[in-house]
């Protein structure tokens, strides 16, 4: 079942790419061409993240992470959003094709942490 958030439309439960430990993620695009990466959407089995949103939103729950990219496209990505989302911190895009972001990746809710190289998860 798709979702609508930051006015995109996406899967709610999982990522269309898979990572390996658990993890997927769709790179979301400012363009409809999908040649500006702007952000990844990220998933993973947090049972804390899960717990939150279902006693906020039980709509809500299965909502993605998002992961706003460190590109000029993304620079107002804040604004006009819920404030829990920014400015907060931005990823470097180190590569498309196979994704690489940089820094690590860290839940602060469940502690979740690794890092994304070549499209795989890689725990740390
Ligand atoms: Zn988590």
């Amino acid at each position: 079942m798709g979702v609508e958030l930051y006015g995109m439309d996406f899967d709610a439960t999982r990522g269309e790419r898979d990572g390996g430990h658990g993890f997927t993620y769709t790179l979301l695009y400012a363009d409809e061409a999908r040649t500006k990466p702007i952000a990844m959407a990220e998933y993973h089995r947090c049972e804390v993240r899960t717990g939150r949103r279902q006693a906020d939103d039980p709509e809500d729950f299965d909502a993605p992470a998002i992961l706003p990219l460190n590109v000029p496209e993304a620079a107002d990505w804040h604004k006009g959003r819920d404030p829990k989302f920014g400015p907060g911190p931005k990823w470097d895009l180190v590569q498309v094709e196979p994704l690489t972001i940089s820094p690590s990746i860290l839940c602060r809710d469940c502690g979740w942490h690794g890092f994304l190289r070549d499209g795989r998860w890689e725990p740390c």
